[in-house]
């Protein structure tokens, strides 16, 4: 038993909140990722859970026992930070000891789990090297050997990737993921990275302005955010309110709204077809409606270009490229549409054999099931 219980957790500093009524469960062996942008109380979340800080109120369990109020060293967990943290006159192998040697372990065993832990981070030839020695993907790799080491119930990572450059961070990704599996441990991962957390964890807890915002597997929270924070801070989006079409109903049972601020020619809104069905799991239309309009979310990669055929409809609507930008494995280009308004959409290199060119009319489509309502703004769990 390593979970942990965080139950109605709240932060204040002085007269600033920095964490209000957080409510949440991380289970026995998941990797688990605390996402958020900065200043949202990620760092303060993760304090608590390794007792480097105390809450206001609330509790904190490890295990199924009660730590809040324990100091960090009886909390079984093992820490890593952004700057690594490592002791710069011992050896790897030494740094690697260090919580072994604290906690009085017999020398023979201290040797053999140190081999052990190098190996798991594939740095058995570095024991007798200094950190300044060392490149900053190894210094990390130590430093995860070093929380390791030590079998805690709990690994917690504040930001542990932030300082590598893109190629290595992505490497380390991986690493960091094996090492999880190999090991089995309870991983609590801190980022701001949105791609980090999606490809790495099993669930993800998305903090926004010091409350939960959405606890969900990856899946869960892009395709199905809980509200327009979570929708804007995963990935891009297309956010269009509509209003009901009363008395319409679309193909396939779908229910027809107008777009309050997209208009194709002549003024005239645009057309929503929208599965109801496929919002299973998300926010449903009527709640996602105060004052009777919805805010649909349509991410940009949902939406499908093709020759002109210069038809509107439902789902359907001309546009013109008003700007483009290259991203290697994808292309963003933004469509104004011939009314009013505009939409983004991620294109792929099939749909675009070359780059398009402003000016230049194409026509949007999606499907039903792509119209995803989310409630405005930051509506908490
Ligand atoms: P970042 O990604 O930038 O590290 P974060 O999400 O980890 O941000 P925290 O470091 O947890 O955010 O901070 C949450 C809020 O609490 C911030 O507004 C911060 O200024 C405030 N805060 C954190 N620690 C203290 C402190 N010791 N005293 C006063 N305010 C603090």
């Amino acid at each position: 038993m390593s979970g942990i219980r965080i139950e109605e957790i709240s932060k204040t500093f002085g007269d600033q909140t920095a964490l209000s009524h957080v409510d949440l469960e991380v289970r026995e062996g998941e990797f688990f990722s605390l996402l958020g942008p900065s200043g949202c109380g990620k760092t303060t979340l993760l304090n608590m859970i390794a007792g480097f800080l105390e809450p206001t109120t609330g509790g904190i369990w490890i295990g199924g026992r009660e730590v809040t109020g324990l100091p960090p060293y009886r909390r079984e967990i093992g820490m890593v930070f952004q700057d690594y943290a490592l002791f710069p006159h011992l050896s790897v192998s030494d740094n690697v000891a260090y919580g072994l040697r604290i906690r009085k372990m017999p020398r023979k065993d201290i040797a053999e789990r140190v081999r052990e832990s190098l190996a798991l981070v594939q740095l058995e030839a570095y024991a007798s090297r200094m950190p300044h020695q060392l490149s900053g993907g190894q210094r990390q790799r130590v430093a995860i050997a070093r929380a390791l080491a030590v079998r805690p119930a709990v690994l917690l990572l504040d930001e542990p990737l932030s300082n590598l450059d893109a190629k290595l961070r992505k490497d380390m990704q991986t690493e960091l993921r094996n090492i999880q599996r190999t090991t089995g441990v309870t991983t609590v991962l801190v980022t701001h990275d949105q791609e980090e957390a999606l490809s790495l964890s099993d669930r993800i807890g998305i903090l926004g302005d010091g409350r939960l915002q959405q606890l969900g597997t990856p899946l869960d929270v892009y395709r199905r955010p809980s509200n327009r924070f979570v929708a804007e801070f995963i990935g891009q989006v297309n956010l269009i309110a509509a209003k009901p079409l009363q008395g319409d109903t679309g193909l396939g049972g779908a229910q027809a709204y107008a777009a309050t601020e997209l208009e194709t020619a002549q003024g005239r809104a645009l057309r929503l077809d929208f599965d109801p069905s496929a919002a299973d799991g998300g926010s449903s239309a009527e709640a996602a409606s105060p004052g009777g309009e919805t805010l649909f979310m349509l991410r940009p990669e949902r939406i499908r270009v093709s020759a002109p055929g210069r038809e509107a409809g439902a789902n359907r609507t001309p546009a013109r490229v008003s700007g483009v930008s290259y991203a290697g494995s994808m292309m963003r280009v933004q469509f104004e549409l011939e009314g009013r308004g505009s939409l983004t959409v991620h294109a792929s290199d099939p749909e675009f054999p070359s780059l398009p060119e402003p000016g230049q009319f194409y026509d949007l489509h999606w499907s039903a099931q792509d119209l995803i309502p989310i409630l405005p703004g930051e509506n908490p769990l």
